[in-house]
């Protein structure tokens, strides 16, 4: 007999053999078609859970190695700043340092702290800094905002921190250096935190065009989950400041998540959209900033009237303020960073950290 047929004949009897046992005899009570079945499903479930436990880290990993475009050499040698003077683009080639408008894309090592430092002190400015801490955000995050913007903003230039809330006697007290002061401002609250964070918008244009707008020449806007752990200093100033989003600043245009509902004011259309901006950080000069806040305040009015909002709430409008007009400065995500994604070697000197998010605790 021929090996081949003693082999077929043979596993001919295994197959008979796995069929009967498979048909019949049933495994715990189950049959094995059903058992199968149940481990098929069974190991679904692990592999869901781990793609959602690792996976996305796993993702986020690969996505460093998408490229972020080049800058142009002729783009490069036309690369100052009124506050950074000449920038050094080409001493960070992996990374992108311009934008297609001719605006500078801030990374470490590009510029000069000590320039952008005198250049400040030179023109006596003073630099205000906002932030919003309404309902338990106060408790959670205004003190250790507080403290590290002491330490790390726009250190030996003259600072005013505004800090807009509706319980100013629970305000943490500060000592503050020389030059710089701490107004409290009293704002209400709203029952969703969604509210808050888009009636910003409108507090901010009212307070730029009173006492803030009249104190400060360049102003930054913030989120108070965050904190400074590195210089922030005037290398930072424009007169319209954006910051490039740290979770997708290597996505594609396409994938990025703007307002695509056409009814919103702040819908951007496929093809439309330069970057994904953070609306956890913004700055600029009290005019461009009564220009912005306006915008946004507008838009969200309007989005309300028509019984809608924005998906990503007042960043989108910001989002959509940013694509129609350009800012003239951009932050590299080294300024606004996020641990959570892990390490990237773009990344050298975070200046500002996302405290993690604790939505359970802070929000209504
Ligand atoms: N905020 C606040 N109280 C609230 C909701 C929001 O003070 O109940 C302020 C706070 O400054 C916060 C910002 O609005 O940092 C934006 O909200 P959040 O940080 O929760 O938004 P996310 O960064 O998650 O988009
Ligand atoms: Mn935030």
């Amino acid at each position: 007999m021929p090996l081949g047929a003693l082999g077929s004949h043979g596993g001919y009897r295994k197959q008979e053999g796995q069929r009967q046992r498979g048909q019949g005899e049933p495994t715990w009570g189950l049959p094995r078609a059903k058992k199968r079945l149940l481990w098929t499903l069974l190991l679904f479930a692990f592999g869901c859970s781990g793609l959602y436990l690792y996976g996305f880290r796993v993702l986020r990993h690969l996505e460093g190695i998408i490229p972020m475009g080049i800058c142009p050499t002729a783009t490069t040698s036309l690369l100052t700043d009124n506050f950074t003077g000449i920038l050094r683009p080409w001493a960070r080639p992996e990374v992108l340092t311009c934008t297609s408008w001719g605006a500078p894309i801030i990374w470490d090592s590009t510029f000069d702290p000590h320039v952008a430092k005198q250049e400040a002190k030179r023109q006596n400015l003073t630099i205000g800094l906002t932030v919003f801490a309404v309902g338990r955000y106060l408790e959670k995050y205004l003190k250790r905002f507080l403290e590290s913007a002491e330490q790390h903003f726009m250190v030996d230039q003259s600072v005013v921190f505004y800090v807009f809330t509706d319980r100013p006697e629970a305000v943490p007290h500060m000592t503050l250096g020389p030059g710089r002061l701490l107004r409290v401002e009293p704002v209400q609250g709203e029952s969703r935190w969604q509210d808050v964070s888009m009636a910003r918008m409108r507090t901010l244009y009212e307070a730029l065009g009173g006492q803030l707008g009249q104190e400060a020449d360049y102003v930054f806007c913030l989120d108070v989950d965050q904190r400074f752990t590195g210089n922030f200093g005037p290398e930072a100033l424009a007169d319209l400041v954006a910051q490039l989003h740290s979770w997708h600043y290597h996505w594609p245009r396409w994938l990025l998540p703007y307002e695509r509902d056409k009814r919103s004011a702040a819908a951007l259309s496929w093809g439309e959209g330069d970057f994904y901006y953070h609306a956890a950080l913004f700055g600029g000069n009290v005019a461009a900033l009564r220009k912005l806040t306006a915008h946004c305040a507008l838009g969200q009015q309007l989005d309300r009237e028509r019984g809608i909002e924005a998906v990503w709430h007042d960043e989108s409008h910001l989002n959509k303020f940013f694509w129609l007009y350009k800012p003239t400065k951009l932050l590299s995500p080294e300024f606004c960073w996020d641990l959570q994604i892990g390490w990237r070697t773009e990344i050298h000197h975070p200046r500002l950290l996302w405290e993690p998010k604790e939505y359970a605790l802070v929000r209504n």
